[in-house]
């Protein structure tokens, strides 16, 4: 007992020598003023007499340069005794501070990115938002930073709340007193990986096989309850799940979705990946016609987790928040991703090959607008300056390339193995820690499938030629072809619209009226309710339409229903006539070969699922 008093005299003595090694970051939701908020951090210790504070220029996943620092104002560092000490703004996101060995505390307030006055808007989903008593959104990044040669320290967020606020997130190391939660995070990486939002709470847990999965809903005109959105996800979860062989590859996952109003500040809506959560950034709209766009982006963001978050080059596993550097490899990173959450719909039969052909389809025709002579590393390479407008083409020609690879490891496997398979492969090879050289992956690879992908890779990724959709297709008796002309049946010449307040289609011009269109008598402003007594909804009104467009025949009777306003009334007609069909180009043309080997059929089946 008595050695107790010496050896806690000694703790105290050592503590006030050496201080803390973990930063100690606060800040209030309370103590918000001009959407700025105060951060302050009890430093870790420093030995050096000058150190830079950095605050990201980028963050993993955006592959966009945001500056951070720019966000951050009144930047002050303090001794033991409250006394200013030097500091020096070396740019945008760097602070050299002098007398760095006698500093305690750090100050400063920042502006959230959302609503900022900046040329380029922070993309929402990787950027902050500060509305008092509404809303406050930690992408960790935009608030807190590091020192030189200090990301592995541990990280300690005391953040008080109002009493009606909830943090939703992925992180599991919490303790709650009062009105503070307490975040203990392992490192600067992991608190960049771990966003976390504030509001009055919408949320619904439930598990998938082992995996805890809590969605966070914020809505401020509350049009669509995480109740309604969670089993949406749910939906798509179970598809993967059993995608990836039974179980997903984490315990716990948050999906942290906010519903913006009106429209998007930045332009673009969508979401960011994480290891444990991702956050979602849509438009406030009924949840009938959010649900296919959600299910799309929660299927694209959890496949994260197979890669970059377990396999990644060096450039992205030592990632440089200052200088980064980026890697070939963004077909994989975002290009495969957004394959499998298409082709996991299909392969579980949530969606009908054709539908998942018309995904393709898309896909092909969108890519037309980018360069598809600039070989995609090198578009990889020069996302963040060079080639940065090519960038969003990993959505397009980037699956493309999934979609090729795809088939070609099951032919090559004999069926045996595809895509996601070797994606397995990889990630027990490298794994969330171990990052694979740039120049390597390619050859690892063919090594691990067949030295075919290898040609593949040169030619098609590395190379500049034009991905070879009807040589691939044609090995899973799969038709492809350009420019088609076929035959269809259309609403006369007339264009349709969609009437937002009303949420129907209707005609928004009839100059160029074809005979049937004339014998329909089809006016402007027709709102169409029915089409061959089929009612349309929101649900249902994409199937319904292509259902008569393409399996109209020449000569049949055609009835369409449509509200019209005569004078002051607004009354409905049947519009009647016997269909004409009319001549199309289609730019691709991609369906099932009727006269296809028994082969390909077999093929085909290991592809498709079904
Ligand atoms: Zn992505």
């Amino acid at each position: 007992m008595k050695f107790l008093i010496p050896i806690a005299l000694f703790s105290i003595f050592i503590s006030s020598v050496f201080g803390q090694d973990k930063y100690s970051f606060y800040m209030d939701l309370n103590k918000i003023s001009n959407d700025l908020i105060e951060i302050t951090l009890e430093t870790p210790s420093i030995k050096e007499s000058k150190i830079i504070y950095n605050m990201p220029k980028i963050v993993p996943g955006t592959y966009q340069i945001y500056d951070f620092g720019q966000y951050v104002m009144d930047f002050q560092a303090f001794d033991a005794n409250g006394k200013s000490l030097y500091v020096n703004r070396l740019d945008d996101n760097r602070w050299e501070i002098h007398d760095a060995d006698r500093m305690k505390k750090i100050a400063y307030w920042v502006e959230d990115t959302w609503d900022a006055d900046v040329d380029e808007l922070v993309f929402e989903p990787g950027g902050t938002n500060i509305e008092e008593k509404e809303n406050v959104v930690l992408n960790n990044h935009g608030f807190f930073g590091y020192f030189d040669n200090m990301k592995n320290l541990i990280y300690e967020l005391n953040i008080t709340r109002p009493t009606d606020f909830f943090g939703s997130t992925g992180l599991t190391n919490i303790t709650t007193t009062g009105n503070t939660d307490k975040f203990t995070i392992d490192n600067y990486m992991d608190l960049v990986d771990s966003p976390i939002m504030y509001n009055q709470p919408d949320t619904v847990t439930f598990k998938i096989a082992e995996t805890s999965i809590l969605v966070s809903v914020y809505s401020k005109n509350k049009v669509a309850p995480a109740e309604v959105l969670a089993k949406d996800i749910k939906g798509i979860l179970e598809a993967q799940k059993e995608y990836l062989g039974g179980k997903l590859p984490v315990d716990k996952y948050a999906f942290i979705i906010y519903l913006y109003e009106g429209v998007s500040g930045s332009g673009g809506s969508g979401a960011l990946e994480h290891s444990y959560s991702s956050f979602y950034y849509l438009p406030e709209m009924d949840p009938t016609r959010l649900s296919g766009f959600l299910v799309d982006v929660a299927a694209h963001e959890f496949f994260h987790i197979v890669t970059p978050l377990n396999i990644h080059s060096e450039e992205i596993g030592n990632f440089d928040y200052i200088n980064p550097k980026m890697s070939k490899h963004l077909w994989l990173y975002e290009g495969v991703t957004e394959y499998f959450a298409n082709h996991v719909q299909v392969y579980q039969n949530m969606i009908t090959p054709e539908a998942y052909f018309d995904v393709l389809m898309d896909k092909m025709a969108t890519a037309e607008s980018f360069k598809d002579d600039l070989p995609f590393t090198k578009m990889s390479l020069g996302a963040l300056d060079a080639h940065q407008d090519q960038y969003m083409n990993v959505y397009n020609k980037g699956a493309l390339i999934g979609l090729c690879l795809d088939v070609l490891i099951r032919e090559q496997t004999s069926g045996k193995k595809g895509l996601k398979d070797l994606m397995l492969m990889l990630s027990e090879e490298y794994g969330k820690e171990v990052s694979f050289k740039d120049d390597e992956l390619f050859d690892k690879i063919a090594q691990l499938i067949s030295p075919e992908l290898r040609a593949f890779f040169a030619n098609y990724v590395e190379g500049s030629k034009p991905l070879p959709f009807e040589e691939v297709l044609a090995k899973v008796g799969v038709d492809f072809k350009t420019d088609v002309t076929i035959k269809e049946v259309g609403f006369g010449g007339a264009t349709i619209g969609f009437n937002m307040e009303t949420q129907r289609l209707f005609v928004m011009d009839v100059a160029d009226l074809n005979k049937f269109g004339k014998k329909l008598k089809i006016k402007i402003n027709d709102e169409i309710l029915a089409i061959n007594g089929k009612e349309l909804t929101l649900d249902n009104l994409e199937d319904v339409i292509i259902d008569y467009q393409t399996n109209t025949e020449d000569g049949e009777k055609v009835e369409i229903l449509v509200e019209r306003k005569v004078k002051d009334k607004i009354i409905p007609v049947l519009l009647k006539a016997k269909a004409i069909q009319t001549e199309a180009t289609q730019d691709y043309y991609i369906a099932i070969n009727p006269n296809a080997t028994q082969q390909q059929v077999q093929l085909r089946k290991t592809w498709l699922g079904q």
